[in-house]
């Protein structure tokens, strides 16, 4: 028969006989394991914890879930330093909405529409579409869960933008950076459309971003434009005014200011 130690013993078939202490009280071996562990003082919390690496078990955690949310941060970051400094302020509920005197009842229902295909603003100059398209674009970066799903490549990108890299971008060389997160992203301000001029490059370039958008069933792009909607088709071509119409159209002069 071989001892182990002194509290445990094998039987000839080597089966482990319990101690006495270990049967009676089971909690009582884990507090002989506490007592018989060095404690030493977690760096962060200056709390006792029993010896290991680093912080005790709370303070790890609440590292990792800081990390985690830095990470989420960092992630979302390009979504949002892409908007435009002067609307970055645009959340929904901020008292500069009644400051600017953007209709209510059209912010409501920038607030509310469900989130899919092309969604256009329409409506003239500083009637707010960029502002309540930049406060939905910011109130579904803000909720966890859509995150990943919606945080990651969203961009606001305004037409003038496409527009620039299409006639520096030579024909045949590759879309320039802007252009190609303008098809990538998940949700997609694409701002002012009919700003971007009246060349035909830019034209077809922003057209084929909306149809390519408009066939897919994973992105959402939240149009903004002066334009009219007849406009639009007379301008590109009928199917692009068909694309920007037939999911939703709010009306951003509805109800609202007069001023232009
Ligand atoms: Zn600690």
């Amino acid at each position: 028969m071989k001892h182990d130690d002194e509290s445990t013993t094998r039987n000839e078939g080597g089966e482990r006989l319990q101690s006495v202490g270990e049967t009676i009280f089971p909690w009582l071996s884990d507090i002989q394991a506490r007592l018989a562990a060095p404690m030493r003082e977690c760096p962060k919390c200056h709390e006792m914890t029993l010896s290991g690496m680093g912080t005790c078990d709370p303070c790890t955690q609440k590292r990792e879930a800081e990390a985690e949310e830095e990470r989420h941060r960092d992630a979302l970051a390009p979504a949002l330093e892409s908007v435009k400094d002067r609307f970055r302020w645009a959340e929904f509920g901020h008292p500069d909405f009644a400051k600017y005197e953007i209709s209510a009842p059209a912010v409501a229902k920038c607030r509310a529409i469900p989130l899919r295909g092309i969604i256009t603003l329409t409506g003239g100059s500083g009637v707010g579409k960029t502002t309540a398209a930049v406060a939905r674009f910011h109130a579904e970066l803000r909720v966890p869960r859509d995150q990943r799903r919606w945080g990651y490549t969203s961009r606001f990108i305004a037409c003038r933008e496409i527009g620039r890299e299409t006639m520096t971008h030579k024909i045949g060389s590759d879309f320039g950076p802007k252009t190609r997160e303008a098809f990538a992203a998940h949700l997609l301000v694409l701002d002012d459309l009919g700003a971007e001029g009246e060349s035909k490059p830019v034209a077809e370039r922003i057209e084929d971003i909306i149809s390519e958008r408009a066939d897919s069933n994973s992105c959402v792009t939240i149009i903004t434009t002066g334009l009219p909607l007849d406009k639009i088709a007379a301008r590109y071509t009928d199917a692009i005014g068909r694309r920007v119409s037939q999911n939703a159209v709010i009306d951003m002069a509805a109800r609202g200011r007069t001023k232009g």
